[in-house]
């Protein structure tokens, strides 16, 4: 999708010279309530959820988080994935905290409006990600 990969191309030249390497970038097949982006390591490839399509600043934001796993150097076959170095890596984001806060509130209406969570449960989950 070209929009996906403009924006890609964008943050990876402003954030990392160009220099991460991805093949492709897509939209999962499926929307998930769970899964918001991924990054293979093995093809290079990054996907992500469609429901992102409604919201650009929510959109970029994740590609960001999977280009920073992108830009990951993995020594082990099994590894972590949100290391410290990981998170100082997102904490670049122009405007970290408001977008990061701006993109919870995007998932809370999301979530809301199609009944995955009630307002209560989102309250709960938004204690403990703040
Ligand atoms: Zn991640």
């Amino acid at each position: 999708m070209e929009k996906l990969k403009s924006i890609l191309d964008e943050l990876n030249n402003r954030y990392f010279g160009g220099r991460v390497r991805v093949k492709e970038i897509r939209l999962m097949k499926k929307k998930s309530n769970r899964i918001y982006g991924r990054f293979n390591r093995e093809g290079r490839v990054i996907e992500i959820n469609p429901i992102f399509l409604t919201n650009e600043n929510a959109l970029r934001f994740v590609i960001y988080h999977e280009l920073c796993h992108a830009k990951q150097r993995f020594r082990k076959r099994r590894h972590k994935w949100h290391t410290k170095k990981f998170w100082a890596l997102m904490r670049l984001y122009e405007g970290y905290k408001e977008e990061y806060n701006r993109y919870l509130l995007f998932l809370k209406d999301y979530w809301l409006s199609i009944g995955h969570l009630t307002q209560a449960e989102i309250d709960e989950w938004l204690n403990e990600t703040n």
